[in-house]
């Protein structure tokens, strides 16, 4: 008799994915949370930074670059296709590349990458944030109606550079003059006149995982900016002396923590945040995001600005954070936060609900 063989096939939908990122921002906590959650790490390197990256262990591969607009070219998109790469979207991102080119990428993004042209646009920002009912200060439309202390701000991610402080309309025109003059802006149309909203700085740094659906506050920090912060250093008698416009570009970040009482506003913000987003940029705001703005005397926060990935001040919590202690039992930051979502996806045969 015919002896028949059956052989069984172990079929599953699970795949063995890479976590890609560039080489600035927050990338080593990205790829250190991707390797603590068991994933094999890819990191875009520019040529002038592989000594600094190749010091850390948790890096398994690179692809080295000249400019971070290469990973738009055959061969980056080439390997994160052989290593089946999930790219981490991080702030470089956004200020190297245009919403188109990042819609271009083929490769999978963690997240949602459809949100990140509302991070950039800031008439999609302004949105956005009405729609999550976040109080945000007045956009002043024209410099003919600047009528008290404004924040001049430049398009996109360009992190506090280059902001400066008006309070009429001559004053605007004097900033925007020196600006066009270092060939930083075309024309004053570059620029978005926004109230300045008084009050201490603070950064909700959150997370919203669809496979749960809840948000969780992951850290608070606040930053540290140049030279606006180093201008209290120098007194008043000096400070009248020299001619200084100073500028609000993010040097470091300080850790955070808020008045308890302060909370439950702060998770009901996030969560209206990520009900808008369900509603206005479908899947919605998958994975880390950060509302930004200041408290002022009363407590009340006024939000400036959010950004729809992870930021850079959740690098002070590679152990976890205050927050996220009381959520997880063990050191969780951001990045490891994000491995974890796409661990737990993949484990459930639901990749597609965290990945676009
Ligand atoms: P952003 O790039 O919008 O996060 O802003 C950089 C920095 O500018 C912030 O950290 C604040 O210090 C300051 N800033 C931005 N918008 C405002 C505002 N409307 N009022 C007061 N300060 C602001």
């Amino acid at each position: 008799m015919r002896k028949i063989r059956y052989i069984v096939i172990l079929t599953t939908n699970k795949k063995k994915y890479t976590i890609a990122t560039l080489g600035s921002h927050c990338s080593l906590q990205v790829l250190k949370g991707a390797k603590d959650e068991g994933f094999r790490t890819l990191l875009v390197c520019q040529k002038s930074r592989i000594d600094l990256y190749k010091r850390f262990k948790f890096i398994d591969d690179m692809i080295v670059v000249d400019r971070f607009d290469e990973v738009l070219g055959d061969i980056c998109q080439r390997r994160f296709r052989q290593t089946n790469s999930i790219i981490i979207p991080i702030g470089t991102l956004i200020a190297y590349m245009s919403a188109e080119q990042i819609e271009s990428i083929a490769s999978p993004f963690f997240g949602n990458k459809w949100i990140l042209r509302w991070e950039s646009d800031r008439a999609l920002k302004q949105k956005l944030m009405e729609e999550s009912k976040l109080t945000t200060p007045k956009a002043i439309k024209s410099k003919n109606e600047i009528q008290k202390l404004c924040i001049v701000k430049l398009h996109g991610a360009a992190g506090g550079r280059g902001y400066f402080l008006v309070w009429n309309k001559e004053t605007f025109e004097e900033g925007a003059r020196k600006l066009i003059e270092k060939q930083v802006i075309d024309s004053e149309d570059d620029l978005y006149i926004q109230e300045y909203a008084m009050g201490v700085p603070t950064y909700l740094q959150y997370f919203y995982s669809p496979l749960t659906d809840s948000v969780e506050l992951m850290g608070v920090d606040r930053r540290y900016e140049s030279d606006i912060d180093g201008l209290g250093r120098i007194p008043s008698k000096q400070q009248l002396g020299i001619e200084l416009e100073p500028s609000y570009n993010v040097v470091g970040n300080f850790p955070l923590v808020l008045r308890e009482s302060l909370l439950a506003e702060v998770y009901a913000m996030g969560e209206r945040f990520v009900e808008a987003a369900k509603r206005l940029v479908p899947p919605g705001m998958t994975g880390p995001f950060c509302i930004e703005g200041v408290y002022d005397r009363d407590g009340k926060f006024t939000a400036f600005e959010f950004s729809a990935r992870i930021v850079a001040g959740t690098n002070l919590y590679v152990n976890g954070s205050p927050y996220s202690d009381l959520i997880f039992a063990e050191p969780m930051s951001m990045g490891r936060r994000i491995a974890r979502e796409l661990k737990m996806a993949n484990k459930k045969g639901q990749i597609n609900k965290v990945i676009t």
